[in-house]
């Protein structure tokens, strides 16, 4: 059976639900198809130690200023689950959740979303579905015959499901530093943290704030024509949030460089040393996920769809919310987010209009 609506939102992590926010106030008619059964989008799948990087009320979505959790600056994940679950209901938003949308096409006019539960022929598509579901691992001699076991950060919950074993970490971003800092200060796991290039920390001072600052300027000045400042990427890799803090202070958090290679049961380097290891996690990042948007043929250098702004240049249907800093700056964190997903909702009114 095909449904029509005007706008169809794809994704109800926070992105789609600050899409839905804006296109409520303007009183557009809209549904958003959520792939998980319950709210919050990946929040819900991360690891129980995960703190964000930004204070609450720097965090927050619009509308409606994240409350603080008593006793910690920098909020739990639970805390996140439980604001974008409440944001949610709050606002009334009318999210379809355990509905995975397999394919968006052309159709004249309109635009075809095709889901697991039916078809939905609308005027606008917002397509906000993350990474989380895309994780990232490189290519490496021997990875398929390293018998022990190997998990992307995806697949991190906590220390105790790797007590009295020899882990390595891979990766130098917030990921890698965090897992290899949980890792190391539950004290019953044996650590190798190994990053790409010698790990680069953020000062102790910057946080999340300091990041959606630093990339609110470096978009206003490739937008004005002035030369690249490199943004946030200059800065460092490694926000120094407390964990962070705490196992680099303790001096047991040192990085070794990447190795050369898997073998059944350990890692080697081209010096010919090597580490057995039970477990490897892969804090290797993720790629955007847009396999539904296949059919449209949009996707053009590195995997991403060109856009302006929000909108794909190639199809004025659709924008891109979310993802990363090329849907707009700092558009793939809690308080970026909102400024994107207003901005692409005032289009998706002049579209409709
Ligand atoms: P997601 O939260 O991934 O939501 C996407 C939604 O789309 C999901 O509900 C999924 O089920 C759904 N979906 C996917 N595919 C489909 C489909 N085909 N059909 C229907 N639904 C689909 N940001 C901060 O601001 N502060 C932080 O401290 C911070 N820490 C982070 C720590 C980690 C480890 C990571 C990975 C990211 C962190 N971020 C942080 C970045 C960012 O805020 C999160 O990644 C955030 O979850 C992105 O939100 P999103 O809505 O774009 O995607």
């Amino acid at each position: 059976m095909t449904q029509h609506v005007d706008v169809v939102v794809v994704g109800g992590g926070q992105a789609g639900l600050a899409a839905g926010y804006h296109l409520r106030r303007r009183g557009l008619d809209f549904i958003v198809l959520d792939a998980d059964p319950a709210p919050s989008g990946s929040w819900q799948h991360m690891w129980e130690s995960l703190h964000l990087f930004s204070p609450a009320e720097h965090s927050s979505l619009p509308g409606r200023l994240m409350p603080a959790q008593t006793g910690e600056t920098y909020p739990g994940a639970g805390h996140v689950v439980d604001y974008l679950t409440d944001y949610e209901k709050r606002y009334d938003l009318p999210v379809q959740h355990g509905t995975r949308v397999d394919a968006v096409r052309r159709d004249g006019e309109r635009l075809l979303v095709e889901t697991d539960t039916g078809t939905w022929r609308v005027k606008a598509v917002a397509s906000a579905t993350g990474t989380w579901s895309r994780p990232f691992l490189p290519a490496l001699p021997g990875r398929g015959t390293f018998t022990g076991r190997q998990l992307h950060t995806v697949d991190y919950r906590r220390p105790a499901d790797f007590a009295g074993q020899r882990v390595i970490v891979v990766g130098g971003g917030n990921s890698g530093a965090q897992i290899a800092a949980d890792l190391t200060l539950d004290g019953h796991v044996d650590v190798t943290w190994v990053t790409e290039r010698p790990p680069r920390f953020l000062a102790d001072d910057i946080d999340g704030r300091a990041l959606f600052d630093v990339a609110t300027a470096r978009r206003r000045a490739l937008d004005a024509g002035r030369s690249d400042s490199g943004g946030v990427a200059s800065l460092g890799d490694i926000v120094a949030v407390p964990p962070v803090r705490a196992a680099r202070d303790t001096g047991l958090l040192h990085a070794k460089p990447m190795f050369a290679q898997l073998t059944a049961t350990s890692a080697r380097w081209d010096n010919g040393s090597h580490t057995h290891a039970d477990a490897v996690i892969w804090c290797t990042g993720f790629r955007p996920a847009l396999t539904h948007l296949a059919p449209l043929n949009l996707r053009r250098a590195r995997g991403h769809i060109p856009t302006d702004g929000t909108r794909a240049l190639d199809e004025p249907r659709l924008h891109l919310l979310g993802y990363g800093d090329w849907t707009g700056p700092a558009s793939a964190t809690l308080i970026g987010v909102g400024r994107t997903a207003r901005d692409a909702v005032r289009e998706v009114t002049g579209l409709l209009s």
